[in-house]
């Protein structure tokens, strides 16, 4: 097998057939600029809009013995085997390369698995023998190398151009080249940097002077390995949907050497974070006791100290009601450097979710947070109840308030406040295992308590309470509720299932420590599985922690569907392969129990 990479621009290519391997073909092509002729009596629906719009001649017609010939490049993907041979001898005597899909024995080549960074293509191939294994390694590479990589092929690309405007000898340029990639190029981490403008000009201006000390440690933020001085980034993890963390707690995370995280936070942990990052769960897990403040505090020191790069993932933000000031002031008084990343505290995100602004112009200008749990305390109240059931235009929001809220309101309406108050309460709040109570300030115990309410919970008092049915978008969602694991390679669809409103853990192969903390921190509803290859993969994770017994297992493809019977799981749903993200997610919402 040689490998070459072909310029089909412009170039007549065929493919024969119209199911879904057939459309991922022309689709192909297509991107690449290819003049694409489908053939085939019946095609799937996305190949017919492609047709409609003028991006592939389609010929709704079986193949014409000896059409083959007249193209440089052609698929055979029919489900028919004698089709495909014949299209495969015909193309194959008059010298024209031929592809039969799934039959590697018939091919004059193949495909190669390929990870795409900008002009940086990697191609991966087994001459057919064990497509498996080029899936699987195309994931890991497709992890490996971040986004930064297609700008940095680009800059190599301009200081090429400039290396080759200088006058100088061969062996001098390969230095220059050789000085690019060991400055900005981590090897260790495959990461890689843009360097900057002052930068280049100083290498081409050593050029011949000197050779250009390479320096590996030369890329900003890995100058501070382990062995140096650790650092704490305090990061808010969200209200517990993943994509309510922030963009710089992800960067810290992913840079991360060692993560602490609290049982709330572990849901938002992203689920491809390093095999190698240290995972120190503190709070309280099934079977487990959460950790004392003081171990916790002794933990970070600990990790810090011993030169560790360390996120401290803390639910919501950090600095509400998440002792993330206690933490704080532990770290500066061992003189270890930290900062705060903040994140989107829950008493207002999962208001958000459940219908209820917490200001509204005119109705509610002034918004209180405390905890429950410390107000009530016995030992002298540290909240004035008697003012704030004075303020008719305000919204109170409540952390920690599932026991204490009988206190609360008791305080309340002995202070005066309307009983008629609009009130309500919502538990695991932005997560799919959302649930809600509303109902008056004098009633939301009794119906907090019959609905079973349990913590993380937040009771919310004020008039925007009111709003609580109408402006309730989340329970709307076609996919509310749905808590669904689904491989990450699944890029459109896991954005699109989480745009219908379901939460969705986007499964990386080989399955990360960080992903399976993720899959246990909340009921899973169902999964999603796009080949066989991913139903055995997925096999070795059903039966762990967050994966009940009855959940539904969405099949995409006839073959993949057999395989996850033929395994034993129960509740298979069986999706066309030939649907595109749009009708998976209508299939999904459809077909739900
Ligand atoms: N620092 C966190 C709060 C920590 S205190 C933040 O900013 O959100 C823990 C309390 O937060 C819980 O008892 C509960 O009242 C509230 N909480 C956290 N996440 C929640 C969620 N998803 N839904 C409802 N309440 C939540």
């Amino acid at each position: 097998m040689y490998p070459v990479m072909l310029d089909v621009s412009d170039r007549a290519c065929l493919v024969v057939g119209g199911g879904g391997v057939a459309l991922r073909k022309a689709q192909g092509l297509v991107e690449e600029g290819a003049r694409v002729t489908v053939v085939a009596p019946e095609v799937v629906a996305p190949l017919q809009k492609m047709a409609d719009e003028g991006r592939l001649s389609l010929e709704t017609r079986r193949y014409i013995r000896g059409e083959a010939t007249a193209y440089a490049l052609v698929f055979a993907a029919t489900d028919d085997r004698e089709v495909n041979s014949v299209v495969y001898h015909e193309a194959n005597d008059a010298g024209v390369w031929v592809n039969v899909a799934d039959d590697p024995e018939i091919c004059s080549f193949h495909l190669t698995g390929r990870v795409r960074r900008g002009p940086l293509q990697l191609a991966i191939a087994s001459a057919g023998e064990a497509p498996f294994v080029v899936r699987r390694l195309r994931q890991l590479l497709d992890r490996r190398f971040g986004e930064e990589w297609a700008e940095w092929v680009h800059a190599a690309h301009r200081f090429r151009d400039l290396v080759r405007g200088l006058d100088v000898a061969a062996a001098e340029q390969e230095e220059l080249f050789d000085r690019f990639f060991s400055e900005t190029v981590d090897e260790q981490k495959w990461r890689t940097r843009v360097p900057t403008a002052a930068e280049v000009e100083s290498w081409l201006s050593d050029a011949g002077t000197e050779t250009g000390d390479s320096n590996p440690t030369a890329i900003e933020g890995c100058h501070d390995r382990p062995g140096k001085t650790g650092f704490v980034s305090l990061v808010g993890a969200g209200p517990g949907c993943a994509g309510l963390l922030t963009q710089r707690g992800r960067q810290r995370l992913a840079e991360a050497d060692a993560v602490v995280y609290d049982r709330l936070a572990a849901p938002a942990l992203p689920c491809d974070l390093d095999y190698e990052t240290e995972l120190h769960p503190v709070g309280k897990e099934a079977g487990r006791h959460p950790m004392p403040q003081e171990e916790i505090n002794a933990l970070l020191v600990r990790l810090a100290s011993s030169g560790l790069r360390v996120v401290r993932l803390k639910g919501g933000d950090p600095y509400v009601f998440g002792r993330g000031g206690e933490e704080a002031e532990v770290l500066a008084a061992a003189g270890i450097g930290f900062e705060v990343v903040p994140g989107v505290t829950s008493g207002v995100a999962a208001m958000a979710w459940a219908g209820i602004p917490v200001t509204h112009r005119r109705e509610a200008v002034r918004l209180t947070l405390l905890t429950a749990h410390e107000a009530v305390k016995s030992d002298g109240p540290q909240v004035r109840w008697d003012l704030l059931a004075q303020d008719r235009h305000a919204t109170i929001v409540g952390y920690m308030g599932v026991t204490a809220l009988p206190e609360v309101v008791h305080q309340l309406l002995g202070s005066g406040m309307d009983p008629a108050t609009p009130a309500a309460m919502v538990e695991q709040g932005t997560t799919p295992a959302q649930r809600k109570v509303v109902s008056t300030l004098k009633e939301l115990p009794s119906a907090v308590v019959e609905a079973g309410l349990k913590p993380p919970a937040l009771f919310v008092i004020g008039p925007t309470v009111k709003h609580a049915e109408t402006l309730d978008w989340f329970s709307r969602a076609p996919l509310a509720g749905e808590r669904l694991v689904v491989p990450d390679t699944a890029r459109v669809a896991l954005r699109k299932l989480e745009e219908a409103g379901a939460g969705v853990v986007p499964l990386p192969y080989p399955v990360t420590p960080a992903a399976r903390v993720v899959m246990a921190a909340l009921p899973i509803t169902g999964c999603v599985v796009t080949s066989a290859d991913e139903v055995d993969w997925l096999h070795e994770e059903r039966g762990g922690p967050g994966w009940p017994a009855d959940l539904v297992s969405w099949c995409v493809g006839h073959e993949t569907a057999a395989r996850a019977r033929a395994r034993g799981w129960r509740h298979v749903r069986e999706l066309s392969d030939a649907l595109d993200c749009d009708e998976l997610v209508l299939g999904i919402a459809g077909g739900r129990r």
